[in-house]
């Protein structure tokens, strides 16, 4: 029976060495800040990022949030693109949860905000108005395929951001995803930002956990809000042990994936039904739209051919991970074409 998860990166289960790393982890309390495993994890990715300090949080959602409220007080606003996961898919934590005002401003179709666009979202200081604190990038983009923010953008982002005293916020998810494609040091993409989450649970492979790194203060104040949202873990060196196995082994692999999503692009594009331009792929994710509507049962008939997509009615999305292979991505065109001839 085949089975061909396309549906995200985060279907990726641990290496082996993953396995055996978490099954030998050295643990203490990591609460006492006493886990030797965590604390080797959080100065790693300190060095590689080239910043201060850094803190394993449970989850990318958990890590934008304690970054949201690190930055910004009840009733503060931060602004966010609109096509952007922490204000379509992070549940409305920050307002819920910090009480603090979301504020969207327009995306382009490269997750790109335009500069006249960030200055009207910045508040004069007025009674009237919330403080404008934080500006939130994400890179890879998640909605717009996967693109990725380049560092002479992120540097001029950066400078307005400056200039009018706000901090600047990465939501860096895939961010090895964009170090690959740009092939630069992944210290090099947030050099400009003052504090930036990435997952270790997405394409790096491992079961849970992601990493949210700034200044020495910030991670202080983040670590206490990740204390008060109920994640203050104990000994939890063995999820940092597979983070450290993930930095030494499995982000070297992701340009693998970046080539696998540009064959099935390729792929894609030979079928008039689907709607995709390949030459948009830079990384993992693969989006293309169904002028038809017909998304969700395509995805259904595909599900019965073994073969996992996320649904939706007029797109659909493939990622690419360490558990597909480019023959994975072979089946899986032949099954899309049989599909498409069975429906239309
Ligand atoms: C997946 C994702 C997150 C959240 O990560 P979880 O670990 O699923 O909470 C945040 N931002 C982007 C861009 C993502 O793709």
């Amino acid at each position: 029976m085949i089975h061909i998860d396309l549906r995200s990166d985060t279907v990726t289960h641990p290496t082996k060495e993953m396995k055996k790393a978490m099954y030998d982890a050295e643990l203490g309390d990591d609460v006492y800040g006493d886990d030797p495993t965590t604390n080797s994890l959080q100065e790693e990715v300190s060095e590689i990022l080239d910043k201060e300090d850094s803190v394993l949080v449970s989850s990318g959602t958990q890590g934008n949030l304690v970054s949201l409220l690190a930055w910004a007080d009840r009733g503060d606003e931060v602004v966010v693109g609109d096509q952007s996961h922490i204000f379509m898919a992070e549940a409305g934590g920050p307002s819920v949860l910090g009480s603090l005002v979301l504020y969207p401003i327009p995306t382009d179709e490269d997750g790109y905000f335009s500069k006249k666009s960030i200055l009207d979202s910045i508040k004069p200081r007025d009674y009237h108005k919330p403080t404008t604190k934080l500006l939130c990038i994400e890179n890879t983009h998640n909605l717009s395929s996967g693109r990725v923010l380049d560092l002479s953008y992120i540097n001029s982002v950066s400078k307005i951001s400056k200039l009018n005293n706000l901090n600047l916020h990465m939501d860096g998810a895939r961010l090895f995803n964009a170090s690959t494609y740009l092939k630069v040091k992944p210290s090099e993409l947030v050099k400009d930002v003052d504090s930036v989450t990435f997952c270790l649970s997405k394409g790096l492979s491992c079961p849970i956990g992601s990493v949210v790194s700034g200044d020495k203060d910030f991670i202080l104040r983040a670590k206490k809000w990740r204390k008060m949202l109920g994640s203050g873990m104990r000994q939890v060196g063995v999820i940092a042990a597979a983070g450290r196995v993930a930095l030494r082994t499995t982000v070297d692999r992701l340009e693998e994936d970046h080539i696998n999503a540009k064959k099935l692009a390729l792929g894609l594009a030979n079928i008039s039904e689907l709607e995709i331009n390949p030459n948009r792929i830079q990384t993992n994710i693969v989006r293309f739209n169904i002028p038809s509507g017909k998304g969700e049962i395509i995805a259904n008939h595909l599900k019965s051919e073994g073969i996992y997509i996320n649904p939706g009615k007029f797109d659909l999305r493939m990622v690419t991970h360490r558990g597909i292979s480019a023959e994975d991505i072979d089946i899986s065109l032949l099954a899309m074409e049989k599909v498409i001839k069975k429906i239309f």
